[in-house]
């Protein structure tokens, strides 16, 4: 077994130490100040009664600590990209940073919780890194099978944070139609491509070079900060589709090559789903073998006899769809 720890590897993974809380006005970037306090408010109640359940419609619950720990995994990102954001001026190929962290946040709405997800650790960073930094332009790929659906509604009319997000088609929470493009000055700054059940490898390939690196040629970002869940790994039981270990492999490596083209290497990965923890411990290690430029283990883990055939026309058709709505 490798181990990326820095203890392991001091000279190229460094761990960032005394990670700072996110303070309340970084979090009221992105969400309601009524329903920060509100959450506040509830923690001697997930106290008295061990466990309480925050988001009405889905199964997000708090403990005692979890306003604390969701405001250090905030905070765990601005570090990051203070970090990444430090090494891209004195290095044109910064180390690539990895929050790893939970609650994770994509699905969380400026209102409120949803979906496992208490703040919005991503869209938290992005207006970090444009109000602190002045990168006015954030590129936001989420690749977890689910829609970042509350990465999607903070930047809707945002014309400067483009987001794309891939997810499968139909599952939770049944937002990200190809037609929800952004609206007013964000029009058009909002990707969406759900992707029909059983996508894989080649799928996934083919929307890279299609869809996401056209995007990013065009809209060049400042920064890239990538929604990264594990989840639409062919061994993940909460979705359908069939990434395995090679896919994230070569989205890491993609990635940050496409950071390296267009934004001095600034690039963060944030931790989203992912619940196969054999899966994900495997492909996570892979995606920072990608950063470290080491090659893929991936056919170690991969057994091809477990998948079946992708749906490739129908993916392909998805493809020219959003392309021809986006005028790729
Ligand atoms: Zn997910």
């Amino acid at each position: 077994m490798m181990h990326f720890e820095s203890q392991y590897r001091s000279r190229e993974v460094y761990e960032l130490q005394n990670i700072k809380p996110a303070l309340l006005d970084d979090i009221a970037l992105v969400h309601s100040r009524s329903y920060i306090h509100g959450l506040e408010k509830a923690m001697p109640k997930a106290m008295d009664e061990g466990i309480i359940f925050i988001d009405g419609s889905g199964p997000t619950y708090a403990t005692e600590t979890t306003f604390e720990e969701s405001l250090i995994a905030a905070g765990a990102g601005i570090s990051l990209v203070d970090a990444v954001v430090e090494a891209s001026m004195v290095n044109y190929n910064p180390p690539i940073g990895f929050a790893l962290i939970r609650p994770p946040g994509h699905h969380a709405v400026p209102k409120g919780p949803m979906g496992f997800c208490v703040f919005g650790n991503i869209a938290v960073a992005a207006r970090h890194a444009q109000r602190v930094h002045g990168l006015q332009r954030v590129l936001i790929i989420d690749f977890d099978v689910h829609h970042g659906n509350g990465t999607c509604d903070a930047f809707y009319d945002d014309p400067d944070i483009f987001f794309i997000s891939t997810h499968q088609d139909g599952s939770y929470p049944g937002t990200g139609k190809m037609e929800q493009v952004g609206q007013g000055s964000g029009e058009g700054a909002t990707l969406n491509l759900p992707l029909p059940g059983g996508s894989g490898d080649s799928s996934m390939r083919s929307v890279f070079d299609e869809v996401i690196v056209p995007c990013a040629q065009r809209f060049k970002p400042d920064i890239i900060l990538v929604s990264a869940g594990y989840d639409a790994h062919a061994l993940d039981p909460l979705a359908g589709l069939q990434f395995t270990t090679g896919t994230y492999y070569m989205l890491a490596s993609n990635i940050k090559q496409l950071a390296k083209e267009l934004c001095h290497g600034r690039c963060v990965f944030f931790l989203e789903g992912g619940y196969n923890l054999e899966s994900l411990s495997n492909s996570v290690a892979d995606t920072f073998r990608a950063f470290l430029g080491e090659p893929s283990l991936a056919s170690q883990f991969d057994d091809p006899t477990m998948l079946y055939e992708e749906p490739l026309l129908r993916v392909q058709k998805a493809i020219q769809k959003v392309k021809h709505i986006h005028y790729l």
